[in-house]
């Protein structure tokens, strides 16, 4: 017997034995699957070949989508889920390898594949991209950021920065036609706080700006027409400005928050980008040069 049709066994007693109904039992009685590792291939070919099956929803039929009972997820699962994942991962192709981090019957799958986490929605066609924090149920806030607000400061400086580049390049993308207008997006300002709280700020901001508006020294050869080199100028410095407020404003916010120095007590006021923000600058950890260097004294 399969994990599967033992799971329904399980909960056809359940109701018989409690007469509760088959879909609240099917969310609460969970076979085991989670941590299982299987290929993108093989839950295609599940999807290929498992004719529909039935199942007792909530909701009205109308609005239920088309399932199968997937073995590998351990419960019934929308075909157009399946494909939408294969579509997101298409890149990736059929080898890759997906791990099941967890599974509530009828209601969601979390999957794992090369540290990506999908929400497969199990009652309408659906995937959602997750952040990549393991348990986390937030989206990111860009498809460019790879952890939702909450944990993007838990990213090192090399993947903030790396960020930043693509999120300015799709930026830069998206208003080619006119430079001028790149910056002033607001969208990026959970990645610059998060470079704050990091200690990144100064690498993630060059990042960014590179990616928007490239080398502010070449301009000139870059704009033949002077008047769009001053505007592209104007721009840049706008930007840049407004970069620097927002982390500002963030320093502030953390201040409130953390009201002094988190080793020392000490009130803090001003900001140091290579210090982090809940510690005054005496009580700041030594660089990793001065560290290096320390080891050889
Ligand atoms: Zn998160
Ligand atoms: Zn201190």
């Amino acid at each position: 017997m399969t994990k599967d049709k033992r799971r329904k066994t399980a909960i056809r007693e359940m109701q018989r034995a409690t007469g509760t109904r088959y879909t609240r039992l099917a969310r609460e009685v969970v076979v085991p699957l989670a941590g299982q590792t299987f290929r993108l291939a093989d839950l295609l070919a599940e999807c290929a070949t498992l004719p529909h099956a039935s199942v007792e929803w909530d909701f009205p039929e109308r609005y239920a989508p088309a399932v199968f009972d997937s073995s590998l997820i351990g419960t019934a699962v929308p075909y157009g889920t399946v494909l939408e994942l294969a579509g997101i991962l298409a890149q990736v192709g059929p080898g890759g390898s997906i791990s099941l981090e967890s599974v509530s019957p009828l209601a969601q799958a979390i999957v794992v594949c090369r540290k990506r986490r999908f929400q497969l929605v199990l009652t309408q066609d659906m995937v959602n991209e997750l952040c990549q924090k393991p348990e986390c149920p937030n989206s990111s806030d860009s498809w460019a950021f790879t952890h939702c607000r909450d944990h993007l400061a838990e990213c090192g400086t090399r993947d903030l920065v790396s960020m930043a580049r693509d999120w300015g390049h799709g930026r830069r993308e998206e208003f080619d036609e006119n430079p001028a207008v790149v910056g002033g997006s607001t969208d990026v300002d959970p990645l610059i706080k998060a470079a704050v709280a990091s200690v990144s700020f100064e690498p993630v901001r060059d990042a960014l700006l590179d990616a928007c508006f490239g080398d502010p020294n070449l301009f000139d050869d870059m704009y033949w027409d002077a008047s769009q080199s001053l505007a592209v100028q104007h721009a840049f410095e706008r930007e840049r400005l407004r970069i620097y407020e927002v982390a500002q404003a963030e320093v502030r916010r953390i201040h409130k928050v953390t009201g002094s120095c988190s080793l020392c007590g000490k009130r803090l006021f001003a900001w140091n980008p290579s210090i982090p923000p809940t510690r005054c600058p005496a009580c700041a950890p030594p660089r990793a040069a001065e560290l290096s260097s320390a080891a050889f004294t």
